[in-house]
């Protein structure tokens, strides 16, 4: 069976009716394949500009949007993900590269802890920076809307490596957390 007729055999679960929703499973069979992009996609070789530089403070992407959805229930996870990294002093990456391993992780089914792991391993291994840091917090549909209901509630999850590790995590997160 194909995708689409698993999604057309759900569908008639939920309303055996319904005489509106012909096409619905091969819009939802090609949503799926487009959204879900991330497993095609290797982290380590994500498209994106390397440069020469000297520079050795921490450099941060903060408030990247993603979208993702919970591989426990299939509910949404919406939020924002920082990513900080003191670079060896001899390598940077253009910060859209940070955006889209984000996203890359964020196109896959996912926990939040290990989305934010994942994050955390792909810029330490791509620029073997001296720390890394990421910060991510999300709400969590499966949260908000099923079970114990607590709309607004959001998930945080951190991953600290080298320098981050130490006395530059305070300033990591001030500077993630300040509006
Ligand atoms: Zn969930």
């Amino acid at each position: 069976m194909t995708m689409e007729d698993h999604i057309r055999a759900i569908l008639e679960e939920i309303d055996p009716h319904s005489d509106q929703m012909d096409k619905t499973p091969g819009r939802v069979s090609a949503f799926c394949k487009d959204f879900f992009s991330g497993y095609g996609t290797d982290p380590n070789h994500i498209a994106g500009a390397f440069y020469d530089s000297e520079m050795n403070d921490l450099i941060i992407l903060k408030d990247i949007a993603f979208e993702s959805v919970c591989e426990h229930h299939l509910a949404p996870i919406i939020g924002t993900a920082s990513v900080g990294y003191v670079p060896n002093g001899k390598i940077i990456i253009g910060a859209s590269k940070l955006a889209r391993i984000v996203d890359c992780f964020a196109h896959r089914l996912q926990l939040q802890e290990r989305m934010t792991i994942g994050i955390g391993r792909a810029v330490d291994s791509i620029l073997q920076a001296k720390g890394v840091g990421v910060y991510v917090e999300a709400e969590h549909f499966c949260i908000s809307n099923r079970g114990v209901k607590k709309r607004g509630a959001r998930f945080v999850t951190r991953y600290f490596s080298g320098v981050l590790q130490g006395s530059l995590r305070q300033e990591f997160l001030a500077t993630v957390l300040s509006r």
